[in-house]
């Protein structure tokens, strides 16, 4: 995956413990990029695409 953060290429399978071990909050459920620490979450994916959805809405609503 990338890092959202940083845009650093990680393969997040390989990480121990997703990364999260140096996190404070365990088990975070996120991913940990190496390079920054910065927590990739794959549910905010989803979020994103939810959102992205909902601003195409807005915009065709307003282009009238
Ligand atoms: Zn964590
Ligand atoms: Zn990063």
């Amino acid at each position: 995956m990338k890092c959202r953060m940083c845009g650093f290429e990680f393969d997040e399978n390989e990480l121990e413990n997703r990364g999260c071990s140096s996190c404070g909050k365990h088990g975070c459920n996120s991913y940990h990029c190496p390079n920054c620490g910065f927590a990739n979450s794959p549910e905010l994916d989803q979020e994103f695409e939810f959102i992205t959805k909902l601003k195409n809405k807005f915009r065709k609503k307003s282009t009238n």
